[in-house]
């Protein structure tokens, strides 16, 4: 279950949000377009196979931007696609199409019908991704191949206002046409000229040039023949249908933008004379013992790998935002233990101790967290100062309790559910739930431990793992989890 999410009440004016810019490269103080919503676009998946955990970092750094922009008091329009056919193997235009990929693996047939039929399984394991990653469900899903309609007529005022050529395989936007080609990155045009390798499209005029449309066997028809059109303009239509013509903020990961996100502005800047985006910002990679993740290498995890083994998605959420998204993080099984041990130790805190606690919201407190969440989204340091409230015995507990489910609005962690749900999920089972033999173990466990006959308690708690139930003594009494989880 998505956890309800409402705008936090703001108690006093906070300092502005800033946000590190890629096409500036430095950080901006964040001013929205328009008073009434920020429009944000995040580049989505290739729908072909799982997400991998790497792939989920560029969606949980997304909704940690929505979040901080919520809480800011923004109302956020957002737009996540799904890129469900077009997108080749290699992010300029040769290779493959990744559906065709999907589908040779699948053994399915090439059409349109085995497409969405594959798609719609990819789909739906992302969302179940997003889901158990807490992540805030975005205004719309765009799904590229429900707005051809939208990318043909771009593609035709960008050949109306003469930005195009065609070629033997598609139709090339001309780069020559568009000054500021490459801004994204700083991208050096004429070393990329230089170097280019022995170019297999002998008809581009520039190793730059990308296709807004591909022929092809399989597609639509169109004034260009059948076929579908080039990755880079389906997010430029998608975005122009749900958000409008100027969005304030892009976001991707960081190996979108000198490809795909310099396309997007080539091809959306011409065609409005505007600029497209106000912002932009890129994610980082995950890297796993410091290799790339990629199905290929044979390390391609996807979250569902995780949850089999006892892992739940905030336990990665957890793990992943205690790295800043602008910087690499390394995955490894050790440091995801270490997180889900300090996150269970959290929730049991939320759960069990502080439940029935009450407090107000220190204004002082909150502007704090906010200074730290608008430094360009640092959720380490924010984790951290969590940390550091929770020890902070100036405060009673019921305040504590507060900034908790404060830093939880930002982090989305799950320390806000229902205790009882959260307990649950944790494996917790209460006592009269609990089968005859396992309460009549524990019951002689606890008369052991008052007789300080250590070796039977002892000797009981094995029996008690054997029947698939672990006990820890916390100050309220002891708590039991299945082991079953
Ligand atoms: P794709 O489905 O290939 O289009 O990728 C989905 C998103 O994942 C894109 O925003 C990529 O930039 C991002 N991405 C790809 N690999 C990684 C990685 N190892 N770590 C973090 N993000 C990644
Ligand atoms: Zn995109």
């Amino acid at each position: 279950m998505f956890n309800l999410f409402t705008q936090k009440s703001q108690t006093a004016s906070f300092p502005p949000v800033h946000l590190f810019n890629s096409e500036s490269r430095i950080d901006e103080e964040f001013s929205p377009l328009s008073e009434k919503e920020v429009r944000i676009y995040s580049c989505g998946p290739t729908v072909y196979d799982y997400a991998h955990i790497g792939n989920l970092r560029a969606y949980v750094f997304a909704d940690t931007l929505k979040r901080a922009l919520i809480y800011n008091g923004y109302t956020v329009n957002h737009t996540i696609n799904y890129t469900d056919f077009g997108h080749l193997t290699s992010d300029a235009d040769s290779g493959e199409d990744k559906m065709m990929k999907g589908l040779k693996r699948e053994g399915m047939d090439v059409s349109l019908e085995s497409m969405r039929l594959l798609s719609d399984r990819f789909i739906a394991a992302f969302e179940a991704d997003i889901e158990a990653l807490n992540i805030l469900p975005p205004t719309q899903f765009a799904r590229a191949s429900e707005y051809v309609k939208e990318q043909i007529n771009l593609i035709q005022t960008l050949d109306e206002k003469g930005y195009l050529y065609q070629t033997s395989d598609g139709v090339y936007f001309d780069i020559s046409k568009f000054p500021t080609y490459g801004r994204l990155g700083n991208i050096d045009i004429d070393a990329l000229k230089d170097g280019a390798r022995v170019e297999t499209n002998t008809e581009k005029r520039h190793p730059a040039d990308f296709a807004v449309w591909k022929n092809g066997e399989l597609g639509w028809d169109s004034r260009w023949g059948k076929g579908f059109p080039g990755w880079h303009i389906e997010c430029s239509a998608m975005a122009f249908s749900t958000l409008g013509k100027q969005i304030d903020i892009h976001t991707g990961g960081v190996d979108n933008m000198p490809t795909h996100h310099n396309g997007e502005i080539a091809q959306c800047e011409s065609a409005t004379g505007k600029e497209f985006s106000k912002y932009w910002m890129h994610s980082e990679h995950i890297q796993i013992a410091n290799e790339k993740i990629a199905k290929s290498e044979g390390n391609g995890l996807i979250l569902k790998d995780l949850i089999d083994k006892g892992y739940s998605g905030d336990d990665y959420r957890y793990w992943l935002l205690q790295s800043h998204y602008r910087t690499k993080a390394n995955f490894s099984y050790e440091a995801l233990d270490a997180s889900k041990q300090a996150l269970t130790r959290l929730k049991r805190m939320m759960f069990i101790d502080w439940k029935d606690e009450r407090g107000k919201l220190s204004t002082e407190k909150q502007l704090e967290l906010v200074e730290i969440i608008n430094n360009d989204l640092d959720t380490p340091k924010l984790i951290a100062w969590m940390h550091d409230m929770i020890k902070d015995e100036s405060l009673s507990t019921g305040e504590r309790k507060e900034l908790v489910l404060e830093c939880d609005a930002l982090l989305g962690l799950g320390l806000s559910d229902d205790p009882e749900e959260g307990l649950k999920a944790l494996g917790h089972v209460a006592f009269e739930n609990l089968p005859q033999n396992v309460q009549e173990l524990i019951t002689q466990r606890e008369a052991a431990r008052v007789a300080q006959n250590w070796q039977e308690a002892d000797r009981l708690r094995d029996a008690l793992r054997l029947a698939g139930y672990e006990i820890t003594d916390a100050p309220e009494g002891t708590q039991v989890t299945s082991l079953e989880k």
